[in-house]
């Protein structure tokens, strides 16, 4: 792999001058794709032309997703107790020996099934009407807190369910909480339980 440093030339094709240029290399901020933030100081590619990013070396990819990383927010809510009560029984059901660490790799099991079903919106606003019949909200209802670093495509898939579904993060988990526990406690498929379970042999 050769190493590139400030001032070094190189040649790309840069998209605004449809054109290959000669490039030089810089330090720069990138964006991420998402536009969730960016990386500061990556060394790139400038097209000597227009002054667009038209390369990134091999050598910057660590630092980019080094800066993502620590871009990552935790998914974050006050719920109801019931519903921690809820995901732990499910872990429980699912492996007795289990930490309640578990909870975050069962949710995030659950939100990415979910965020690739086409109909995921309708599943949840229904599931989210169920939950809101089966556990009604008195007043003054103890809650819990839940907080879970989750990699940054479990936390885009969170993002993209919420948009669809319309529902905020805390009424998003309850909906999502609520699936689970149709699904692993009132009635478990055993070809999913068999799937949560060898999630749980190798989950650390
Ligand atoms: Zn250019």
């Amino acid at each position: 792999m050769k190493i590139f440093h400030d001032g070094d030339h190189g040649k790309a094709l840069c998209a605004d001058c449809d054109d290959v240029v000669r490039t030089t290399y810089r330090r720069r901020d990138v964006p991420f794709s998402d536009g969730n933030g960016m990386a500061r100081n990556i060394l790139v590619g400038v097209c000597d032309r227009c002054g667009a990013t038209v390369a990134i070396p091999a050598q910057s990819t660590p630092a980019i997703s080094k800066a993502r990383k620590a871009a990552m927010r935790p998914i974050e809510a006050s719920l109801p107790a019931i519903y921690l009560d809820v995901l732990d029984h499910a872990v429980q059901r699912i492996d007795g020996q289990a930490s309640t660490d578990f909870r975050r790799a069962l949710l995030t099991y659950f939100v990415h099934k979910t965020a690739m079903d086409a109909r995921a919106a309708v599943v949840l606003r229904l599931s989210h009407r169920r939950a809101i019949e089966r556990f009604p909200e008195e007043r003054g209802a103890a809650r819990r807190r839940i907080s879970m670093k989750v990699p940054q495509r479990v936390t885009e898939d969170f993002r993209k369910l919420e948009a669809s579904s319309e529902l905020n993060t805390t009424e998003l988990l309850k909906s999502v909480v609520f699936l689970i526990h149709k699904q692993v406690l009132e009635q478990p498929k055993p070809r999913l339980i068999g799937e949560l379970q060898a999630l749980s042999a190798i989950w650390a």
